[in-house]
């Protein structure tokens, strides 16, 4: 299972098959991140200082996270991606198609100019997110979707 969780000017990015359960998290910022709750990461009004270190603990590489950089990602369902804004410019997609085997996501860009801000990945969750959601199985034919999959 893949979870992004955006708050203020960091993403949180949690994959469930990577988690060992050591918790380091959980003892480095309980605020932030529960296990009797859900959903377990609850960012708002965590200081974000303390959400980067504790998920810099994180032994497995299950959780990681980048800023946002003011970007905004948003879930084009009609569409079929997800996409990146800068203020109202569009910078960046990540689209998929719908077969009867799940989604597959074929094409992920970002342009240029904002390259190296993990826009990418933020692309890339959304959707696996979205699709894991609505308990459809997903494929990448997009190499960097595929290696943001593992
Ligand atoms: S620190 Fe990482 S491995 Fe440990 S419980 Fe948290 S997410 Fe899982």
């Amino acid at each position: 299972m893949h979870r992004l969780y955006e708050e203020g000017d960091i993403t949180v990015f949690w994959d469930s098959e990577k988690c060992r359960h050591a918790k380091q998290c959980v003892t480095g910022c309980p605020e932030g991140f529960n296990i009797n709750r859900k959903p377990w990461i609850q960012l708002k009004g965590v200081d974000t200082a303390k959400v980067w270190k504790a998920v810099s603990k994180c032994p497995s590489g299950a959780l990681t996270c980048l800023y946002n950089h003011g970007v905004r990602i948003i879930m084009d369902g009609d569409g079929y991606r997800s996409v990146a804004y800068d203020g109202e410019k569009e910078i960046g997609e990540c689209c998929f198609l719908v077969t009867p085997e799940g989604w597959n996501i074929y094409h992920t860009e970002v342009d240029d100019a904002y390259g190296g801000k993990g826009i990418a990945k933020r692309l890339v969750y959304r959707v696996v997110e979205a699709a894991e959601r609505s308990g459809a199985a997903v494929k990448a034919d997009c190499w960097y979707a595929e290696k943001v999959l593992g």
